[in-house]
């Protein structure tokens, strides 16, 4: 005997014209999340999706990767029976025994038209069935225990088990972003919202090697590693700043330094975007969590970009973060210490409201478009896979 799953999907249902679209990259993404488990097959249904497995099958691992599937809002382990009510009725004692509930309701579904027993007659026949089962009532709106019956091609699905996934968007649908990754919290945790919404991401890590040690750029990579479970493949550039750092020191004074660096980020970032025909950026700043992310810096920093910069955590707290981070197992390796090159040569105190004109005075006596090439001139790509 088989096993199934089901997955259900709300937004990419909603969306119009594009909707076989969406649907079609949901039943790609999820074949690609479980291969090398069990799942002998990925097929598209009426408003869901199934997967087959055999009866021995590792459910918590294949549950995982249903779980880690954008675009899936939640899923449910299944039985299969045939076209027939009376093989329902011979599985639902054993499936529901050991479940504590009050009440329930029995949700059906005729995708098989032919079928000849209506939903409303299924609901009624069966909710009889569980109720002088378990002496549980039935209550439509609010049940203990929701049970779905699914009349499909050559059988009927009965499942409730319901896990929620994180819903959004099947990643593919909404182009490609670039992310500065840093070794930090906070910016993992924005490329993984940017995925939640259909976007592949890039991902772009600076560091002063070998300035610093390689510390940075090994917890870069591990995080990529770990990102790319939500996305199947992954890039990590690594640009190596620290002689486009060294000049800054020269010509900047401390209190402005960090502000220096991120708008080489950020002109870097655009010049490697463009490259790869990427329109936008995305870096983990929340408004006013350290001094260069108060909107003065911000505004200074976005001066030389020419596209959007999204910010998806500019209105998180930090500990709002740090549970996404802990969720999505970024945390751990994010706390490692590392040398970040922006701590290089920067003061306790940098600038909290920099003023965009002493900035660009300052700037005038570095070749900036020079410093860009140069760095470009030297990064390095890593390629991940997923599984
Ligand atoms: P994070 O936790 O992501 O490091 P943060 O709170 O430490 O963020 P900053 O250090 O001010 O904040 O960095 C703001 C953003 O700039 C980061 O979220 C990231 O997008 C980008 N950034 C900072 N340092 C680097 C780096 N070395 N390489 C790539 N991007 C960086
Ligand atoms: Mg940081």
């Amino acid at each position: 005997m088989k096993r199934y799953a089901i997955a259900k999907f709300h937004e990419p249902a909603l969306k119009g014209k594009n909707r076989p679209m969406f649907i079609r990259k949901l039943v790609g993404n999820l074949r690609r999340s479980v291969k090398g488990t069990d799942v002998e097959e990925v097929w598209q249904g009426q408003l869901m999706i199934g997967l087959t497995m055999p009866e021995d099958a590792d459910w918590p691992s294949i549950k995982t990767r249903i779980h880690d599937c954008f675009g899936v809002e939640k899923f449910f382990p299944a039985r299969k029976v045939g076209q027939d009510l009376q093989e329902v009725r011979d599985i639902l004692p054993a499936e529901i025994e050991g479940r504590k509930f009050e009440t329930f309701r029995i949700t059906a579904h005729r995708a098989d038209k032919r079928f000849p027993t209506t939903s409303d007659q299924i609901n009624r026949e069966l909710g009889d069935f569980v109720g002088s089962l378990t002496g549980a009532r039935v209550n439509l709106k609010y049940p203990d225990l929701e049970i779905f019956i699914d009349v499909i091609q050559g059988g009927i699905l009965v499942y409730f088990d319901e896990t929620r996934g994180y819903g959004g968007m099947p990643v593919g649908v909404s182009g490609t972003t670039m992310t500065l990754l840093s070794g930090g919290i906070d910016s993992p945790v924005a490329a993984w919202y940017l995925m939640k919404r259909g976007a592949h991401v890039k991902f772009v890590h600076f560091h002063s090697h070998p300035l610093t040690d390689t510390s940075s750029i090994e917890k870069a990579i591990e995080i990529t590693e770990m990102l790319t479970r939500f996305q199947y493949r992954s890039e990590l550039l690594l640009v190596p700043i620290g002689d486009l750092q060294q000049r800054i020191i020269v010509e900047v004074p401390a209190p402005y330094r960090v502000v220096f660096y991120r708008r080489f980020m950020v002109r870097i970032a655009e010049a490697l975007a463009r490259q790869n025909n990427i329109r936008a950026l995305v870096t983990g700043e929340s408004l006013a969590q350290v001094a260069s992310q108060t909107l003065e810096n911000i505004t200074i920093i976005d001066e030389v970009a020419s596209m959007p910069i999204l910010r998806p955590l500019i209105g998180f707290n930090k500990n709002e973060i740090i549970d996404r981070a802990r969720d999505i197992g970024t945390y751990p390796v994010s706390i490692l210490p590392d040398q970040d090159c922006c701590s290089l040569f920067v003061p306790k105190h940098p600038v909290i409201h920099g003023d965009s004109r002493t900035v660009n005075r300052l700037e005038e006596a570095l070749p900036v478009d020079e410093m860009v090439s140069e760095a470009l001139g030297r990064v390095q790509k890593r390629e991940f896979s997923f599984p």
